[in-house]
């Protein structure tokens, strides 16, 4: 936002009706680790971070385990605790429901959902080898290869769908009698790769027809798929072709407590993201999205942090979740993800002269050497604008480092949101 804009938006919303209101950032996959080509420095310290560093040193910084140490999280648990899901709660949370509610899809009791992505597979002598996990990351042509694959009869009064969401995600549901999200992950992971795409199998009594059910819908996709002409199309202009779908996270659909409900805070979530799209809906939350507002580099963070602001209007808490720095590491361009950083921090002077608390906090770590997700901590902070600065505050590199020795003990997400509550005159009844 230009500064004109920001001083236009604090003169019509009033600097004091945001007191006590905050703006929580979720730079998703925040964390990182030392890489080579940045002098063994994190992509967040090695970023121009003036504002951030600023904060920092007026504020509380230190690192976050989002679910709990050791444990690695994904965007649907990491993101989840930011908003006030009890960390208990966290193995509930599937993300193919998640993702079927942000397709708009409700799930009746009859059906289940997983998380699927349009890949690229290729029949060897070994088996079909997964190529590429997103199918070069396809960005179009998607709702038209998911078109043939609407109510697909399983038999067994069983159906299949799959829903596109954005870019290569997409979500298989599957309808009938009979079914059990008790089944394998035919998506290998970021860490399982290289792989050979291995059948779905039950993990559970009960669950052996949805295991065949669903690898008889992939291999219709796969047929369906691999015919198609968006693919060739792919193909012919030197492409990977999204010629198979992989699958994870099965599961119903579900209602979880929430810490932000039960004490009284209403919340806005604004998004790209089809993840945090559907998590916000799941949970019941104002769900805050616009074309400008994409879960890529290309996202328009001035008009997401404007946005966060106008909905603090309405809401104690306005969350605002940026993909971008997730996409980058995963994609091993350290670089990349360093310079996206310090766009975001240039954006962020609008929210300090807002008024408005900010805590900026991350889902979990993704490590740019790796490209996966990683237990590692993130590194957080808190600004509350009412807080006197101590005399002696100086600017913090802020990052990785910095945050290991920072002014707040090293907590879980779960935490982190307890005391913002605090600082907001919410503290948690329990
Ligand atoms: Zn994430």
């Amino acid at each position: 936002m230009e500064s004109t804009g920001a001083n236009h938006l604090r003169t019509k919303i009033g600097l004091s009706s945001l007191s006590r209101k905050s703006v929580v950032l979720i730079l998703d996959g925040l964390g990182d680790l030392p890489v080579p080509a940045l002098g063994g420095r994190t992509p967040l310290e090695a970023a121009d971070t003036p504002v951030l560093n600023r904060l920092a040193g007026i504020g509380s910084y230190g690192l976050v385990d989002p679910v709990g140490p050791g444990t690695i999280p994904n965007t649907h648990s990491g993101c989840g605790i930011l908003m006030g899901i009890l960390p208990a709660d966290v193995h509930r949370l599937k993300r193919g429901p998640v993702e079927a509610s942000g397709a708009g899809r409700n799930l009746t009791t009859e059906e289940i959902a997983l998380r699927a992505n349009f890949a690229t597979l290729d029949r060897q002598a070994g088996g079909l080898r997964i190529l590429d996990r997103r199918a070069g990351r396809i960005s179009s042509g998607t709702d038209e290869l998911a078109a043939r694959l609407r109510q697909v009869d399983l038999g067994d009064g069983v159906h299949g769908e799959l829903l596109p969401t954005d870019q290569h995600r997409c979500v298989v549901v599957l309808s009938g009698p009979g079914l059990d999200p008790a089944v394998t992950d035919t998506d290998p992971g970021d860490r399982g790769m290289p792989a050979f795409f291995k059948s779905c199998r039950p993990e559970a009594a009960g669950a052996e027809l949805t295991a065949r059910k669903l690898d008889l819908f992939l291999e219709i996709a796969r047929d369906e798929l691999a015919a198609h002409a968006v693919n060739l199309e792919r193909q012919a202009n030197g492409l990977m072709p999204a010629n198979g779908v992989i699958t994870r996270g099965a599961g119903r659909g579900f209602s979880l407590e929430n810490v932000l409900d039960e004490n009284g805070l209403s919340a806005a979530v604004v998004a790209g993201c089809n993840t945090v799209i559907g998590l916000t809906r799941t949970l019941g939350f104002e769900c805050c999205t616009d074309p400008r507002f994409t879960a890529d580099a290309k996202t328009d963070i001035d008009a997401k942090l404007s946005a966060a602001l106008h909905a603090l209007e309405r809401h104690d808490l306005a969350y605002v979740h940026i993909k971008a720095p997730d996409l980058f590491a995963h994609d091993h361009q350290p670089e990349r993800k360093k310079v996206f950083l310090e766009r975001t921090d240039q954006a962020l002077e609008a929210v300090v002269r807002s008024g408005a608390m900010i805590m900026l906090a991350a889902d979990h770590s993704t490590d740019s050497n790796t490209g996966a997700h990683t237990a590692d901590p993130v590194p957080v902070l808190l600004f509350d604008p009412e807080s006197p600065a101590p005399d002696d505050s100086q600017p913090v590199n802020f990052g990785e480092a910095a945050c290991a020795g920072g002014n707040m003990p090293r907590q879980s997400s779960h935490q982190l949101l307890l005391r913002l509550m605090s600082l907001m005159g919410k503290p948690a009844a329990r």
